[in-house]
């Protein structure tokens, strides 16, 4: 199902399965979330809350990784739908999706044969699209979400893969378009960027890969040699394009507005919600303080990336984070 974004794409999937699941009767509805979700699964599940739905918030650990232990024992006998990201945008923290495939499937194996009503199983694929492997088969998913932009296709159109049989009902009514489930004229132009990018995006090599995660790891480790700088996400689990950090004693929104006077740019929290002051949902779930939530730093790499921008971060990170905090009253080492 072609859509405007993948924030379309993930509030379809949500509200669109427990809609018809449910025959709007929300009371009924249990479902799973991660705590660590782009803002679009998040409201959108807060949404289904108040309409009635029980939301189980599921927990992580300090390096964002979601607990299967936790999912198996939330699963009630009226949860119609678990929803874990693949990637981390913040952190880049790659979750579990395959093993929670299969752990959804093994239940609802049991289910099946007592003809009770299974259990969906989505995930949110925008940062996870580039490097890993998102066959559906293979990670056991009934739902997937893209995001054009994220791999180089135009912004303004997005994916929705729904396994068939599976029930979803439209969120945009109108024509019959995209098998009745998104009414309104085809994007076609798009629909073909998209279509192209992500042809030329599974075409990448290890090399392209191993290229891009060398990059990440010269910057991760070059940042982490300023005094007070510290490492968000999974140090090994993580996908090859993002380098997380909290700079103590530093305001992020800082750092992103110095680094981009010098050309540079960056993200502080997430990067759709940097406008807004509030510490990240994310780094507060991985149990970081909210005053070190507050220097993050987001730095996120492609395979257009050279070694001589990565050489010039290094060099004017340091003295970046050196202003601000000799203007940072508190700040003592
Ligand atoms: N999900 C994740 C993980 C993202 O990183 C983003 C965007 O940054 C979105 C969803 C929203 O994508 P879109 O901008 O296409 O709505």
């Amino acid at each position: 199902i072609f859509t405007s974004c993948a924030t379309e794409s993930n509030n379809l999937a949500l509200k669109g399965l427990v809609e018809i699941v449910t025959a709007g009767n929300f009371k009924k509805a249990h479902i799973i979330v991660s705590p660590i979700e782009h803002h679009c699964v998040l409201d959108a599940a807060k949404h289904l809350e108040k309409l009635g739905v029980e939301v189980t918030w599921l927990s992580v650990d300090r390096y964002g990784l979601i607990n299967l232990k936790e999912i198996e024992k939330a699963i009630k006998e009226n949860t119609i739908l678990v929803s874990v990201m693949y990637v981390n945008n913040e952190v880049g923290t790659i979750e579990p999706i395959k093993e929670i495939g299969k752990l959804i499937k093994r239940i609802n194996q049991l289910r099946i044969t007592d003809h009770r009503p299974p259990i969906y199983f989505h995930t949110d694929a925008v940062q996870a699209v580039q490097y890993l492997d998102i066959n559906v088969n293979h990670l056991g998913v009934d739902f997937l979400s893209l995001s054009g932009h994220k791999f180089h296709a135009p912004k303004g159109i997005g994916i929705l893969f729904k396994r068939q049989g599976v029930p979803l009902t439209a969120q945009i009514d109108g024509g019959g378009q995209e098998f009745g489930l998104r009414a309104g004229t085809e994007n076609v132009a798009y629909i073909v960027a998209i279509a192209k990018a992500l042809t030329l995006a599974k075409r990448k090599t290890k090399n392209e890969k191993l290229k891009v995660e060398n990059l990440r790891d010269k910057l991760i480790q070059g940042v982490l040699q300023i005094p007070g700088v510290y490492l968000t996400g999974h140090p090994q689990k993580r996908v090859p394009h993002i380098a997380s950090f909290v700079v103590k004693g530093v305001e992020g929104e800082s750092m992103v507005l110095l680094l981009d006077e010098f050309g540079v740019a960056a993200s502080s929290g997430s990067a759709c919600t940097s406008q807004i002051l509030k510490p990240s949902h994310v780094l507060t779930a991985m149990g970081i303080s909210p005053q070190l939530s507050h220097g993050s730093l987001r730095l996120s790499l492609s395979s257009e990336t050279t070694e001589k921008e990565v050489d010039y971060v290094l060099q004017v990170l340091p003295k970046i984070v050196k202003r601000l905090r000799q203007m940072a009253p508190n700040w003592s080492h």
